[in-house]
């Protein structure tokens, strides 16, 4: 972890949970600027734990990009992701235009969303 010490105070993690084995981790995202995010880093993680941790209790806005070094989903190794519109649970994504959230279990469509609602907590 230590090419991440450049974080700024305002990083958080949010819960992400693989499409493929639906085990949840945890997405390191780092506030670029105002309503920019980015995600840094990714790691696996139990349920239980996240929610102990409040990894829920933050809540921001805005568009998210990855950093190079993003390494993608630690279980299935996918850089690509979604977000779902029901439950706003991050999916890593395998290219598919019809998807399940393997979470809350809607499906739909992909659709490109301009800004996110990203739901975190401290780091
Ligand atoms: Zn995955
Ligand atoms: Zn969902």
């Amino acid at each position: 972890m230590a090419e991440i010490t450049q974080l700024n105070n305002d990083a958080f993690v949010t819960m992400a949970m693989c499409e493929e084995c639906k085990k949840p981790f945890g997405i390191t995202v780092d506030k670029v600027s105002n309503g920019q995010y980015k995600f840094v880093w990714s790691f696996k993680i139990d349920a239980d734990k996240a929610h102990r941790e409040g990894y829920d209790a933050t809540h921001v806005r805005g568009d998210v990009t990855e950093d190079a070094r993003y390494p993608g989903c630690p279980h299935c190794g996918s850089k690509q992701w979604y977000i779902c519109t029901n439950c706003s649970t991050i999916v890593c994504y395998h290219g598919q235009s019809y998807v399940t959230c393997p979470k809350c279990g809607t499906s739909g469509e992909i659709t490109k969303l301009e800004e996110i609602d990203i739901k975190g907590g401290s780091y």
